[in-house]
């Protein structure tokens, strides 16, 4: 693929279907890929297999194309590239780069979400194990433990995290034998092409992990944009756990309309009126990055259906 395409992604979870936040997400992609005349792809994030509820991938392909978000190529189901991660894992076995770990829920509970190298030497086998990146010798050269890994959002500026204190040994297969998301989502990415990450800045923590691992493997790093997240009127961020509406059928030109508001895209009130693909047409000639704001904002009152 040539490099002077720009390649955009959606990447949901058959989790359940769209609610407002996550169409957040698609829009903006789309937007962000149509505007730089690239390619949008969807990805199916369909490797967690206990949280998934049955029928929302076909669920959510649905709602896309009914809100006018049109994917270009193949829809990429991550179910079907087992062999790939695998192998992948198996190289990165190979080279040292991961080591066995046995830690229990409690006890990465207490750790507060960055790993302490607990089992990093203790050479512990396959059984009952995830198996963890050592971040100290993901790079082929042995980097200190001080080094940090940051990158420049387009919305979010400048961020980065330290290589042992803030990313730390993370899980690249669990102990339930599933391949993690960080690993999925940065062989896919590179797999598909992708020149510009746009998604929900809930993602922005895990943005220098996935840096790491691209570099650890040798792949390019994607452009990212993280948006903000859309929060209920409590300030919880919409999804299925705070029972974020699905969006409504029937309503997608509204939908559409107060989600360019809420990116504070400035949209026309008579565009209301306008059809699905007026709306993401203006969407995309008025695209500015510049106008979005940095943090939460709650889905404006008016908005009854949402
Ligand atoms: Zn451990």
């Amino acid at each position: 693929m040539s490099q002077s395409i720009s390649v955009g992604r959606f990447a949901p979870s058959p989790t359940g279907p769209l609610h407002f936040g996550s169409l957040i997400a698609a829009l903006s992609s789309f937007i962000h890929a149509k505007y730089h005349k690239g390619k949008w792809l969807v990805r199916i994030e369909d490797i967690d297999p206990p949280r998934e509820v049955p029928g929302s991938s076909d669920r959510i392909l649905r709602q896309l194309e009914q809100h006018g978000l049109i994917w270009d190529d193949q829809v990429l189901y991550q179910s079907s590239r087992l062999d790939s991660y695998n192998q992948i894992l198996q190289s990165l076995r190979d080279h040292k780069r991961v080591y066995y770990c046995q830690c229990n829920r409690q006890r990465l509970v207490s750790l507060g979400g960055v790993y302490d190298g607990n089992c990093r030497n203790l050479a512990l086998g396959p059984q009952d194990c995830a198996l963890r990146l050592a971040v100290t010798k993901a790079l082929s050269s042995a980097e200190p433990e001080t080094v940090s890994i940051g990158f420049t959002d387009n919305i979010m500026g400048n961020f980065s995290q330290q290589l042992t204190h803030g990313i730390g040994d993370f899980v690249l297969r669990r102990r339930d034998g599933l391949i993690a998301y960080q690993l999925a989502v940065v062989i896919d990415d590179q797999y598909q092409g992708i020149t510009q990450v746009v998604r929900g800045a809930d993602l922005l923590d895990s943005t220098p992990k996935q840096i790491l691992l691209q570099q650890c493997l040798g792949y390019q790093t994607p452009e990212y944009t993280h948006i903000p997240l859309a929060v209920n009127s409590e300030g919880q961020k919409l999804s299925k756990q705070t029972f974020a509406k699905t969006l409504t059928e029937g309503h997608e030109r509204e939908n559409l309309w107060i989600a360019l508001k809420w990116l504070q895209q400035d949209p026309p009130q008579e565009l209301r009126q306008a059809t699905v693909e007026e709306i993401i047409n203006w969407g995309i000639e008025h695209w500015d990055l510049t106008s979005i704001p940095t943090s939460m904002q709650a889905v404006p009152a008016f908005s009854t259906n949402i």
